[in-house]
């Protein structure tokens, strides 16, 4: 293991309480479709707080509603927006991509729940409850991928952007709203699950899947499995829209996504994060400031 490394193994193991907690506080503000704004703000501030050049950019169908992707979902879009925050360096670096959706479906029949679906609450080393798994957990990791490369000393060589978006659950206005106005400029995506619609994808043997398989054998000690998924997601619109190399990668399991009782593993959001942070220093490149 590089010093890098282990520093990055040891910094996000100093912040399992504060990750943990961050993670509660997403799942504790209900974000269904049309009703984002709280859990948006959070996310708002807390990129603030790591310094980034952070804004809320509006969704407006009226500027979608042209495009071949375009899914109207039915619901006003007059008070949803996305987040983007950016971690900017002037280096000669490649640029990365960090999009994960805020949006979360509908918790179905609550007894089915063994405590509410918005307690957030720890069991087993789980946290529990509606978006846990799909995917406040995924998007929390990229966030503390870059507080702990900051915690270590570590800028990014390329810019790294962090992209919070609504409307994956429901096709997509989300994505689609950075796509439209340009927010993407060129870099690879590493996002995460799905939805129903068109297909999209990623040669296996392109380098910001290569570099994320040697990320996570790094971290893991295990070869990883590079598979196709039958769900849609908003993958789709990076690769065949904006032209975006684009990769799923995040903690949980996919079948607990949008079942009763969902959960993450806090052990997997902990791994993902180091890997992700190991995946921004080998695709960014490095300056150690001493
Ligand atoms: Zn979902």
């Amino acid at each position: 293991m590089s010093h890098l490394n282990s520093q990055i193994d040891a910094s996000v193991n100093t912040a399992q309480d504060e990750i943990v907690s961050f993670i509660q506080t997403l799942v504790q503000s209900p974000s269904l479709a049309n009703d984002e704004g709280q859990v948006q703000s959070i996310i708002l501030d807390k990129l603030e707080s790591l310094g980034l050049a952070a804004e809320k950019v509006p969704i407006r169908f009226d500027e979608l509603k042209d495009h071949p992707a375009f899914c109207d979902d039915g619901f006003s879009s007059d008070s949803r927006v996305n987040v983007v925050g950016q971690w900017n360096h002037d280096g000669d670096g490649k640029s990365l991509i960090l999009n994960g959706h805020v949006d979360v479906v509908p918790t179905g029949p609550e007894e089915l729940w063994d405590e509410s679906p918005w307690s957030g609450s720890i069991k087993n080393n789980r946290i529990y409850g509606r978006g846990s798994c799909d995917m406040k957990a995924g998007l929390a990791s990229g966030i503390f991928a870059i507080q702990i490369l900051q915690n270590i000393g570590f800028k990014p060589n390329g810019n790294v952007m962090v992209q919070s978006v609504v409307g994956e659950e429901s096709g997509g206005c989300g994505t689609l709203t950075n796509i439209v106005k340009g927010l993407n400029e060129n870099p690879p995506v590493l996002e995460w699950f799905e939805g129903q619609f068109e297909s999209g994808q990623t040669d296996t043997k392109h380098p910001i899947i290569q570099s994320l398989s040697e990320c996570y054998f790094q971290s893991t000690g295990d070869t990883s499995i590079i598979e196709g998924v039958t769900y849609g997601s908003d993958l789709r619109l990076f690769t065949n829209h904006a032209h975006i190399p684009a990769v799923l990668f995040g903690p949980g399991d996919v079948r607990l996504a949008h079942a009763a009782n969902e959960y993450v593993e806090i052990e997997e959001v902990l791994l993902t994060i180091k890997i992700i942070a190991n995946l921004i220093v080998d695709w960014c490149g490095e300056t150690i400031e001493k």
